[in-house]
């Protein structure tokens, strides 16, 4: 890793590796950093249905054509957990490195939000699990309960229920919050059955494994236990933003402030994806926050360099980039 870049992006999720395959395609030297595995939340997501031009991919592997192809133009992917940024645009991080970038993308997603009730934390990995990709397999043929309501629990659902005994879903509400067509297929599931009106209060343990699970009634406030080995809370998301936190650049709930061109008001500092506040947080805007973050700050580097006389360093062009072989896009 070098100390400086024409652009630094902080996070590999999709918004991430398209900011860096537009980027780096325009000859910014470009730099990646990540503290997980590359393809943020595709890879603990089973399978992506609603990306335009891919009928169905399996989100682990969406990640990695994402992160080939983001790589294959001399950006560079490094490991890096990002402590802070300045207004400076100096990356610290948290092995004491700090890189500098032109212009800085903030593509740090967001993190699954706790249900903060007795028995939670200390059964995390015994029972109470944040990703039903990753750990559905150890409840084949067992009773599972997900809590919330919204896209992420329902989908994770029917991936559960082709592994589990039974899921039961938990809302809080009488209705969903999820799109309509998720729901039917909840419906149509003889395997996931729905408990409304009903708040998780304690997650009960035997011999250090999960057994169950205490419910309170939100109108009468009775209570009653599912038995269960398995419990995945999916009650929603919150921004990974401490590392811009003294920016000025976040509304009253952490997302990240942006304009059209996803900068922030801070010339150079750019977000994109879910970490921003949009309407729609899905792979397909992420990606194209990630193209106009890119695009957008290119113009900016330019304006930097009229003004530095610092060129960045354009890529060597691949065979399949030389004339009479231009790729598309
Ligand atoms: P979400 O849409 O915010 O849904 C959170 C769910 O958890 C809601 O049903 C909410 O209930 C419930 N909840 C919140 N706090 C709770 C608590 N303390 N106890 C019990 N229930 C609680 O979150 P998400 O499903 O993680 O989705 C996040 C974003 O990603 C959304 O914008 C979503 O559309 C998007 N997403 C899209 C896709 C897709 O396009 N296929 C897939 C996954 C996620 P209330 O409804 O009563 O508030």
């Amino acid at each position: 890793m070098e100390r400086q870049y024409d652009l630094v992006i902080v996070g590999a999720g999709p918004a991430g590796l398209s900011a860096a395959l537009y980027g780096s395609r325009a000859g910014l030297k470009t730099l990646i950093l990540e503290n997980g595995a590359p393809g943020g939340k595709l890879i603990k997501t089973n399978k992506i249905s609603n990306y335009p031009g891919i009928k169905d991919i399996e989100g682990t592997q969406l990640a990695m054509d994402m992160f080939e192809q983001a790589t294959s133009f001399q950006a560079e992917y490094a490991y890096g957990e990002v402590n802070k940024i300045d207004e400076n645009k100096n990356v610290y991080l948290s092995d004491g490195n700090v890189v500098k970038g032109e212009a800085v993308i903030l593509a740090t997603g967001t993190k699954e939000r706790l249900l903060n009730i007795p028995g939670e934390n200390e059964n995390l990995g015994h029972g109470v699990s944040f990703c039903a990709v990753c750990d559905g397999a150890f409840f084949r043929d067992k009773e599972v309960v997900v809590i919330g309501g919204g896209n992420s629990a329902l989908e994770e659902s029917i991936y559960l229920a082709g592994l589990a005994r039974s899921v039961t879903i938990v809302i809080r509400r009488d209705v969903f919050r999820a799109e309509e067509h998720i729901q039917k297929q909840i419906e149509e599931n003889a395997k996931i059955h729905v408990i409304k009106k009903h708040i998780p209060v304690q997650i009960l343990s035997l011999e250090g494994k999960v057994s169950g699970i205490e419910l309170e009634n939100v109108d009468t406030h009775e209570k009653q236990v599912i038995e269960c080995s398995g419990i995945f809370p999916y009650v929603g998301q919150d921004p990974n933003t401490d590392c811009v936190q003294d920016l000025g650049i976040l509304n009253e709930r952490g997302y990240v402030l942006v304009d059209d061109d996803r900068q922030t008001k801070i010339p150079g500092i750019y977000a994109a994806g879910d970490v921003c506040q949009k309407s729609l947080r899905q792979v397909v805007t992420a990606v194209g926050d990630g193209a106009t973050a890119a695009t957008a700050l290119e113009k900016y580097a330019a304006a930097m360099q009229e003004k530095t006389g610092i060129h960045p360093q354009k890529p060597v062009k691949k065979e399949s980039e030389k004339p009479g072989k231009a790729l598309a896009g």
